[in-house]
């Protein structure tokens, strides 16, 4: 829901001023539409209904895994797809994973987004009505942005977005913003009073790897994104947790996690190994093995590691893939 579309709407209508906070209220908590909001006028409901469109995305298609993983593709009014994710995990916890950009511009080789042309950021709305589509569904209290796109070079959107979320029930503490080390981001991230986690896509322990994998390293190199990281963690006193994905025979020999033990302080790092979800790419996953290897080496070395459970392999959950299938399709 366009908020300040909204806003407008009631004003033009003479509104008083808590009718937005009494239908965003209604949203917020999963009201299916207008016709839910019983204490919002019936004649008030039929004029935001045709003027405040529900949801700024339309649903294309939605795929359920067998472990209860939910993908979402929508497209925006002008036709750019939009993929979310709602993971749910047997301890309770609801984690939905947003997209900040429609496509992505920058060209990580692995990820199935960034073959993908990119489209534009998302609006501050596009980015809560992913979450408001879910919260339709159940209650949630997890959300990372890890869908498609950079959310680091949309961020005032991604932060507008990220101050609505506790009204749906997701704290700022169980909020993760995940960048490939957009320095600007990151310091623009420390500088904000949310106590916003910050997750770092690290993939390679030394520049020249890193830059063959994700380009953007050479704009941004390690010393220069682990330094504003180390910033982060001074300021905010929270761990940096870092995404490596694990490809075989690329960074997942014995020697690189020695060599990414010695680059991360383990008061400040916490890492994440992610088995690759395949995609159409060069690459191959690192097998259960390597992973669980790799992850012991960081270990005797003192960096606390953990292997993230995979989710949704067969929907295609992975970054950008449902969308890629689309549109190849
Ligand atoms: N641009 C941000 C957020 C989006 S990607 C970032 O890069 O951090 C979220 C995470 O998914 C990143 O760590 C990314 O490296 C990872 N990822 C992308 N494609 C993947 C794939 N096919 N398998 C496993 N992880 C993938």
């Amino acid at each position: 829901m366009d908020l300040a579309l909204l806003d407008d709407t009631l004003a033009a209508a003479g509104e008083p001023a808590f009718r937005a906070r009494q239908v965003w209220r209604w949203a917020a908590n999963g009201a299916a539409g207008y016709d839910a909001m019983t204490d919002v006028p019936a004649g008030l409901r039929d004029r935001l209904r045709s003027e405040v469109p529900f949801s700024t995305l339309e649903l294309v298609r939605e795929a359920h895994a067998s472990d209860g993983t939910v993908k979402a593709l929508f497209h925006t009014h002008d036709g750019r797809a939009v993929e979310a994710v709602l993971m749910r995990y047997r301890d309770g916890r609801r984690s939905i994973c947003v997209s900040s950009q429609s496509g992505c511009p920058l060209t990580c080789t692995f990820c199935a987004t960034g073959t993908m042309k990119f489209g534009r950021n998302l609006t501050a709305a596009e980015i809560l009505d992913q979450v408001l589509h879910f919260r339709r569904i159940e209650p949630v209290d997890h959300l990372v942005f890890m869908g498609m796109g950079e959310p680091m070079m949309n961020f005032g959107n991604v932060i507008a977005a990220a101050r609505r979320l506790p009204d749906v029930g997701i704290t700022h503490r169980r909020t993760g913003i995940s960048t490939v080390g957009w320095v600007p981001g990151i310091r623009r991230l420390t500088e904000t009073d949310l106590p916003i986690r910050l997750a770092l896509s690290l993939h390679a322990p030394e520049d020249t790897l890193r830059s063959q994998i994700m380009p953007v390293n050479e704009r941004y190199p390690l010393a220069e994104v682990l330094a504003a990281c180390e910033a982060h963690y001074e300021r905010r006193r929270r761990q940096v947790f870092i995404e490596y994905v694990m490809l075989a025979g690329v960074n997942d020999g014995y020697a690189q996690a020695v060599q990414l033990a010695q680059l991360l302080d383990p008061r400040i790092y916490k890492v994440n190994l992610i088995p690759y979800n395949p995609t159409d790419s060069v690459y191959d996953g690192s097998s259960r093995n390597a992973i669980d290897a790799f992850k012991a080496a960081l270990e005797e070395h003192g960096l606390r590691a953990t292997v993230r459970l995979t989710r949704g392999r067969d929907i295609d959950a992975a970054c950008g893939q449902l969308a890629a299938k689309t549109a190849a399709a």
